[in-house]
């Protein structure tokens, strides 16, 4: 018997090359192996009379040769051989390009199995190069449910199949973690059994049950994950903060808060009066008004003789947050600070030493902040803002750091409740699901390209009227097949031809992270008209100056990466408006976006966006700061996540530490998922 930590390369037929191969795939181990999922299945169990086989439908029938092959040299580097077959219904040509042997083993006069489509385009029957086996030859491209593997350049299903049955056969596949009980309950496989039927499923039910186990499997780990997260969170003490009176805060402010804001602050407070750390995520839309929500929580801080830090993603945001905080809570008598990469050397040690001797209150930075030598006196509680591509073993991370602090993150990518739960399992969740009155909805258009000479003329009158425009494009290097404005090319063509008296600037992603900041700091200080740019913008970044946001072959982002771009626009007083631009004219994709035209609504637009994609896509979007689930590429359902998630909530809760060989393997299996996911973050 093997191991499942051995190398592939035990198995016949696969050396160096098919594991450099396989390398490419992120399989080293016979446990890579076997945890490489098909993404698909052909059901190739039922024979079909050659009568019922419709065109370009691929299908398994039984048929007779009829003569011998014959192949025809037509020119250099082009054999066709024909055969015919036949079963009772009818008749049918079977044609093979360069297949000169494989084709010439079809025997006169014997029956074989062949799989394939025949072609929809000729007069009479005909198919191209259908795979064949005799009947007595074991089923292993016919007769059966053949799974379809994700691939790499090289490396032909075939191989991976070949493969994986090796690995199968040689070693156990990994140990049950499920508790019996819990797999009684919701109807799950065994795990031996899922392993074998998720590879070699007898039909397309039992492929079915095995993937649910698997997806159920990998959601379960992971919300047990967060719960026990949650759980060693819970035995941590903080002091209770005992001085819970916002009024002078309130006073101060210029406006009235939404309730929304209202309800955040106070389960904020509520939290930081208890005697454990928060853990506390604030989700709401662009403009939704979160700082507020964060300013409240660092002035309760402060009046309970803490520090509090507070971490932007770019130095431009923690600017941002210093000029706009320093300016409400100085005159509350708290002493605000900003610490960013810009600060001389010399300026920075004096910080620092202000900092370690509490001689400031709230520091503003980046997440160099927590990770650089910034020693602090009382930090009580840390604020992360934009915090939507933070995962969760960088969040504990955070925490891990201070000595049990309180924990904020902000985040303004509406995620549908369910994932949310298992996105932020271990955190709990404010809603700002209220934007502040008086907010214009920014105005949406879907346009194809007869529209460009008005686009480019509607682009003109804004900056005209002193406003500024993004232009996003979807790709950075010019890409001829899909004909997508890259970028780069978009920004030369604006600027050379098309707006030659404007400003026009550049911006992507492959760019120097200082030299991101120094053009975003321009377009922000009005000295640029139009900022072509990729998503890197997507963060949010405020220039309440821009009032026009273009997003060019729209189709190819998802509707919440759209919704987010539109986010960059209507912040400021000016009527703000959004303009996509596709030529796709799938139904799918304009009711897509449609969807975007008709609401502005973030937490409607993500159901949206779940309901049309999936939760897999939904989740591959924005992989980073998740988990790498290896289900993730399956297509699954939302109950299977909820079965999953209360499974294990009441698993938890009933044995979560339980001393079972099952419960031993869960938390081991527990430590393996976090772990790869923060490798894979960093
Ligand atoms: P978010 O971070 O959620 O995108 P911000 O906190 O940047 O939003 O707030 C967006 C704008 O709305 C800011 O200019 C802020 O001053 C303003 N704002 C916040 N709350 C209110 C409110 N209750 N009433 C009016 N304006 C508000
Ligand atoms: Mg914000």
């Amino acid at each position: 018997m093997a191991r499942l930590s051995d190398p592939i390369t035990i198995l016949k037929g696969i050396g160096p090359t098919k594991a450099k191969q396989f390398a490419a795939l992120n399989i080293f181990t016979l446990e890579d192996l076997i945890c490489h999922f098909p993404r698909a299945y052909e059901d190739r169990t039922k024979l079909i009379p050659i009568e019922k086989l419709e065109p370009d439908v691929p299908a398994c029938f039984k048929a007779m040769v009829m003569n011998a092959p014959r192949t025809s040299h037509i020119r250099k580097g082009l054999d066709i051989t024909k055969v015919q077959v036949a079963d009772h219904t009818a008749r049918l040509t079977l044609t093979f390009f360069n297949q000169k042997y494989t084709a010439e083993q079809l025997q006169y006069g014997r029956e074989y199995i062949f799989y394939g489509a025949v072609s929809g385009d000729f007069i009479g029957y005909n198919m191209a190069s259908p795979v064949f086996e005799s009947l007595d030859s074991p089923p292993l491209t016919t007769r059966r449910v053949l799974p379809v593997y994700p691939l790499t350049a090289g490396l032909s299903n075939a191989s991976v199949l070949k493969a994986v049955q090796q690995a199968l056969a040689i070693c156990d596949p990994p140990v049950e973690i499920l508790p019996e009980e819990v797999r009684q309950e919701y109807g799950i496989l065994p795990a031996e059994q899922a392993y074998y039927a998720i590879h070699q499923p007898s039909s397309m039910e039992e492929a079915e049950l095995a993937k649910k186990r698997l997806i159920f499997e990998e959601f379960f780990v992971f919300s047990a994950g967060l719960s026990l997260i949650r759980a060693a969170r819970a035995t941590k003490t903080v002091s209770p903060y005992e001085k819970l009176d916002l009024s002078a805060f309130y006073d101060a402010l210029p406006f009235t808060l939404t309730g929304a804001q209202n309800r955040a602050i106070e389960e904020i407070a509520t939290d930081l009066s208890r005697g454990t750390p928060m853990n506390r995520l604030v989700q709401g839309d662009v403009g939704s008004g979160k700082t507020m929500v964060a300013a409240a929580a660092a002035y309760l801080a402060v009046q309970n003789s803490q520090q509090a830090a507070l971490m932007a993603p770019t130095e431009i945001l923690a600017e941002q947050h210093f000029h706009g905080l320093i300016k409400l809570l100085s005159p509350l008598g708290i002493r605000v600070s900003l610490l960013t990469g810009s600060l001389t050397p010399k300026q920075k040690k004096l910080l620092r030493e202000q900092i370690a001797a509490h001689e400031t209150d709230l520091i503003i930075g980046t997440h160099a902040l927590l990770t650089d030598s910034t020693a602090f006196a009382r930090l009580g509680l840390v604020i992360a803002d934009e915090q939507h591509r933070f995962g969760v073993a960088q969040r504990s991370a955070l925490t891990d750091k201070g000595v049990n602090t309180h924990l904020l993150v902000m985040s303004a990518t509406p995620i549908p409740r369910t994932l949310a739960l298992l996105m932020y399992g271990d955190l709990d969740v404010s809603i700002l699901d209220e934007l502040p009155p008086g907010r214009e909805p920014v105005d949406t258009f879907l346009v194809n390209e007869s529209y460009r000479t008005r686009l480019n003329g509607f682009i003109r009158k804004q900056v005209a009227e002193g406003h500024q425009c993004f232009v996003v494009c979807p790709a950075v290097e010019e890409n001829e097949m899909l004909n997508l404005k890259a970028a780069e090319v978009w920004a030369e063509t604006l600027q050379k031809t098309v707006f030659p008296d404007l400003r026009v600037s550049l911006l992507h992603g492959q760019m120097k992270a200082a030299e991101k900041e120094a053009i975003m700091g321009d377009f922000a200080a009005g000295k640029a008209d139009v900022l072509v740019a990729t998503t890197v913008i997507e963060v949010g970044v405020d220039v309440p100056n821009a009032t026009l946001m273009v997003i060019e072959d729209a189709d190819r982002f998802g509707l919440s990466q759209l919704h987010q771009l539109r986010g960059r626009v209507g912040r400021g007083k000016a009527k703000s408006y959004c303009i996509l631009v596709s030529h796709n004219k799938n139904p799918d994709t304009q009711q897509r976006m449609k969807a975007l035209c008709q609401t502005t609504d973030g937490f409607r637009i993500a159901e949206e966006d779940l309901r049309l994609r999936g939760p897999g896509d939904f989740f591959g979007s924005r992989q980073s700061g998740l988990p790498v689930f290896r289900v993730a590429n399956l297509s699954y359902d939302l109950q299977t996540l909820k079965d999953a998630q209360q499974a294990s909530a009441q698993w938890i809760n009933r044995s979560g530490t339980a001393q079972t060989p099952e419960a031993e393997a869960l938390r081991c299996r527990i430590g393996q998922l976090f772990l790869r996911s923060q490798n894979t973050m960093n």
